[in-house]
């Protein structure tokens, strides 16, 4: 009876334990909660890290998801218009970190690389053309869901289709001449990053308003 029992006893004390350390912290790490019923939770528990494992690794969790980058550019039409510091200041009020900045006239060859996924588009040419016209401003921003949002913050490819509120519905004029680029996904960033900017053009540093903007 007694071996019989020990091993329940150890098991329950295991599964009670395990759910105590799976429980979710209150940063938002995209770690899931423990609330619900048995079967489900009890075995995510076991699947779950613990919260000892947790707790080492929640910075990194954290931080990579708040350092989540993208590739914003303001585009020849943009530069010249006088648009710079309109479009870095919404970027800096809703709260985004800039992390490596340049003004250039991009090459030929860089912007195809570029764009090399509209290679076989009509417009390709032109919009090569186009971007090569003069200087252009390449900024990477960072912080949480920086992708995503930017691409809100920048609005539809057609400025007669964006929404007034984002960049391209104040300040675009036709889909050839839309002000900005924003890059379109996380894997696309970081190919675009990769392209414009090397690691020592880019700067890492602590935001002083970091724990206003992120802690709940
Ligand atoms: N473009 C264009 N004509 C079109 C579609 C796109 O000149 O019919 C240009 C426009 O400058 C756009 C860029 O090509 O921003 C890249 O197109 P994409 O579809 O990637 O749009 P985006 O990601 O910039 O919204
Ligand atoms: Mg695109």
């Amino acid at each position: 009876m007694v071996v019989v029992m020990l091993p329940r006893r150890l098991f329950s004390a295991f599964l009670q334990a395990s759910r105590r350390l799976a429980t979710s912290p209150t940063t938002d790490g995209g770690y899931p909660k423990t609330e619900g019923a048995w079967p489900d939770d009890r075995w995510r528990s076991f699947l779950l890290p613990s919260r000892a494992h947790f707790a080492s690794n929640c910075n990194t969790v954290v931080a990579s998801r708040l350092q989540e980058r993208t590739l914003i550019a303001v585009k020849p039409d943009g530069v010249q218009r006088r648009l710079v510091g309109e479009i870095i200041q919404r970027f800096e009020q809703r709260g985004f970190k800039l992390v490596g900045m340049k003004l250039i006239k991009a090459s030929e060859d860089l912007l195809r690389e570029h764009y090399i996924d509209l290679k076989r588009k009509p417009f390709y040419p032109s919009l090569i053309q186009y971007m090569n016209s003069g200087p252009i401003v390449v900024m990477v921003w960072e912080g949480y869901n920086v992708v995503k949002t930017s691409r809100l913050m920048v609005g539809a490819t057609d400025p007669a289709e964006a929404l007034p509120g984002t960049i391209r519905g104040d300040f675009g004029m036709h889909i050839s001449r839309n002000v900005i680029h924003a890059s379109d996904s996380v894997e696309v960033a970081d190919r675009e990053i990769g392209l414009w900017f090397s690691s020592i053009e880019m700067t890492d540093w602590e935001c002083c308003t970091q724990s206003n903007i992120y802690s709940g």
